[in-house]
């Protein structure tokens, strides 16, 4: 596996790659690697990417809780090496958050992605979706792939970034990666090391209530049933800031009967003390 710390030096090297014919695969990472980020390479692998690139940048500008920036998990040595052992051939880890942003760059450019971007995470994380858009954008001009792997873990993340991807004509295949799960049923998560005993106790809760979701969709309106999980969050002692039932693509509320879409998320975010943790699973489609 290769190691770039510059732009240019990755940029140079991927040139040349893709020169020669080779089908280039790229899942952006923040680090603090978990088997979900392994699942990203291992799926480019399957889908005859000839050159895999992994990204590691903990991107400031998508952290809207300085607190939360300041306290993301950092692992490189760890990371290196489980990269080195899922099959990664380049792995893009720029040493300066000026590699990403040179000066010049005009960061007050905004995107719309309109109501997509509204709810939910739009709702609670103020700014986010810019940051995370802005940095994928910067990414994917610099790394140019064939192929984007992304986790359904962060559902609205991915939503929004094939919208980013239509919305910018990018000549590039959105590829969605199943969520890996604790044996337990939480999403993997690098933020899961941060919970305290008590707390990771509590958090498969969150899966045990998008299963039930699933399971009673058909019979239920979809206000009882949100109303349900959110009781059953906070009884469990987590702090639930949404339990979201929406359409799959436009992730707008549902309402009522499930009946009438064709594809529907169950979307949840909590508190589990001070770690924020969200999940969400496909209820039908
Ligand atoms: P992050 O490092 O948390 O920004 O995540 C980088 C990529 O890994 C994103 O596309 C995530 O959706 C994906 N990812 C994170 N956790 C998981 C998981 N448990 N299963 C699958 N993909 C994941």
């Amino acid at each position: 596996m290769l190691l770039f710390k510059k732009t240019a030096d990755l940029q140079n090297h991927l040139a040349a790659e893709r020169r020669t014919g080779k089908i280039i695969g790229f899942a952006p990472t923040m680090g603090a690697l978990h088997d979900g980020h392994l699942d990203l390479i291992r799926r480019a692998k399957t889908e005859k990417c000839d050159l895999v690139v992994a990204s590691i940048f903990v991107n400031p500008t998508q952290f809207n809780d300085p607190k939360d920036l300041e306290k993301y998990p950092r692992t490189p040595e760890k990371d290196i090496r489980l990269l080195l052992s899922a099959g990664c051939d380049v792995l893009f880890m720029p040493d300066e958050v000026g590699e990403i942003y040179p000066p010049g760059l005009d960061l007050t450019v905004k995107f719309d992605f309109g109501p997509l971007a509204e709810v939910m995470e739009g709702r609670f994380r103020p700014g986010h979706f810019q940051g995370m858009a802005t940095v994928v954008k910067r990414l994917l001009d610099i790394v140019g792939p064939d192929q984007l792997f992304m986790g359904q873990k962060d559902y609205q993340q991915l939503s929004i970034c094939r919208n980013l991807i239509l919305q910018a004509a990018l000549p590039v295949k959105l590829v969605m990666v199943d969520t890996r799960r604790e044996p337990d049923g939480l999403a993997m998560s690098s933020r899961n090391v941060r919970l305290s005993p008590e707390m990771r106790a509590a958090a498969p809760v969150i899966f045990q209530v998008l299963k039930k979701t699933s399971d009673e969709l058909a019979d239920k309106p979809v206000e009882f049933l949100e109303k349900q999980a959110l009781e059953t969050l906070a009884a469990a002692g987590l702090k639930p800031e949404y339990f979201e039932i929406v359409d799959g693509i436009s992730l707008q509320p549902i309402g009522g009967e499930a009946g009438d879409s064709d594809f529907v998320v169950a979307c949840v975010a909590v508190w589990a003390g001070e770690v924020r943790l969200i999940d969400n699973l496909v209820l039908k489609g």
